[in-house]
């Protein structure tokens, strides 16, 4: 893959810092001794490089910080929510919208109005609140990621797509009154945050149509996807994100939205549809979980700001900054023979733990035990997406470095590079980890860890 994105300009400086420091290695060990090996325990004080997440940690720019200041702060019909909807309605087409106070939060309002309990959702592959959304209702949960996402080599353009085969099976051995719904997460983030065709958003589309089941759109990274699909999908080269992801929803009777990512947030989200009846019923349960349908658990400063930020997503250049800088970190990698996913995806770097540490089973928590290393080396918290996180189901064992938008350095990808690099050098003293206390589809979040005797 060339790296022409490299020589891309950068689309903007750094107006406000914010300082953050190494502390020194014995320190890093007590503190991880003492969040029990996990890393959502540390204290972000005491983190250098902060990778666990893309999620609400990007930087707001100028006009942010601006619509901030201009937040009607009214209970019902604020000035502020009355933009926000424009600018989704403008991104989606969809008419019905309802602000949340982030991503989960829409998914709980529409799983608990859309689906009855014993009934099947469909997903190229859910995220984990998703799944977890789903499995609350009652109704079972389906990954049919495409056959080339199982390949962490295979270079296949649009390794998050669904497998069109496994869908119509999956609806003929179930039954099509037995599908509640169909999930596309675009980009695909529980696989490497592997992009999504829009030819595969159709065919889904379709299949859906004809089965009389709704798609909708787990929709966190379609700028993202975006930019994906105008440099890799035929056609769509002289298309703007903006068009795309028009085209994208198009296809779709409705969206959850974490703001959190490409709503370039600190906090947020959004449900939207076309379907009155449903939307009425999920504006009822709105008011019970989240607040009245012009706010939604947000302030409308928040409002405010997502209202530019999903538009400053779609801009072009900021995209081609953002997906050059994963490509940069993940061409880095590959050259120093860290196994990573490839190709990389639009959010993150997937470090393959499996095929770094082989001496250490699935059951013995290898990503874990390299996330937790990986603190220790050089400070820096990343994500492990593998068998603490996705239990016995994991297909892989990741560790992901979720680049934060609009925040970090050459500089700090750089230091990532070098405390992996000593990491891989002597790979061989990394030990497994045990599971000490958590259980349950979100237990990462919790689970206390103790890494094994040698
Ligand atoms: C982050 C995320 C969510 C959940 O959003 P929150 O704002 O964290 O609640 C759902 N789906 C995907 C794909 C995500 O990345």
């Amino acid at each position: 893959m060339a790296f022409s994105m490299e020589d891309g300009w950068k689309p903007f400086r750094i107006k406000v810092v914010e300082p953050i420091r190494l502390i020194p290695r014995a320190e890093r060990e007590r503190k991880l001794r003492e969040a029990g090996y996990n890393l959502f325990n540390l204290a972000s004080e005491d983190i250098y490089i902060d990778l666990l997440t893309d999620s609400g940690t990007g930087a707001m720019s100028p006009a942010q910080w601006a619509a901030l200041m201009e937040g009607d702060e009214a209970y019902a019909g604020s000035r502020s929510f009355a933009r926000f909807r424009e600018a989704v309605q403008g991104i989606t087409g969809f008419p019905y919208i309802l602000p949340t106070h982030q991503g989960r939060a829409a998914e709980h309002v529409l799983f608990s109005c859309a689906l009855d309990p014993g009934k099947y959702v469909l997903s190229n592959t859910f995220f984990d609140t998703t799944r977890a959304n789903v499995l609350a209702q009652g109704c079972h949960p389906r990954d049919l990621p495409s056959p080339e996402a199982l390949d962490p080599e295979s270079p296949h353009p649009f390794k998050g797509n669904m497998d069109l085969g496994a869908l119509e099976s999956t609806i003929a051995e179930v039954g099509a009154g037995k599908v509640a719904m169909i999930v596309l997460t675009v980009t695909n983030n529980a696989f490497a945050g592997q992009p999504v065709s829009l030819a595969n958003v159709r065919a889904v589309s379709e299949v859906a149509r004809a089965h009389g089941i709704p798609l909708f759109i787990d929709a966190c990274r379609h700028a993202e996807n975006a930019f994906f699909v105008r440099e890799r999908e035929p056609g769509y080269g002289d298309r703007s994100p903006l068009e795309i992801s028009r085209e994208l929803f198009s296809l779709a009777d409705g969206c959850t939205m974490s703001a959190k990512k490409d709503g370039l947030g600190n906090i947020g989200g959004f449900l939207a549809m076309r379907d009155r009846a449903l939307f009425e019923r999920c504006r009822e349960r709105l008011i019970l979980v989240e607040g009245f349908p012009t706010y939604g658990g947000l302030a409308g400063r928040d409002l405010a700001a997502l209202a530019v930020g999903l538009k400053e997503a779609l801009d072009l250049e900021y995209l081609r900054d953002r997906i050059g800088q994963v490509r940069w970190l993940a061409g880095r990698l590959r050259e120093e023979g860290i196994p990573i996913y490839w190709p990389p995806g639009g959010h993150a770097v997937y470090v393959d733990a499996g095929r770094l540490l082989p001496h250490i089973p699935p059951e013995e928590f290898p990503g874990q035990a390299l996330a937790c290393a990986l603190y220790l080396e050089g400070g820096i918290r990343a994500c492990e997406v593998g068998a603490a996180m996705l239990g016995e189901e994991a297909r892989f064992q990741f560790v992901r470095l979720a680049i934060p938008r609009r925040v970090y350095a050459r500089e700090h990808l750089e230091a990532v590079v070098e405390a992996l690099v000593r990491i891989a050098e002597e790979k061989e003293r990394i030990r497994g980890m045990r599971l000490i206390s958590g259980e349950g589809p979100l237990r990462h979040f919790t689970a206390r860890f103790e890494p094994l005797p040698d």
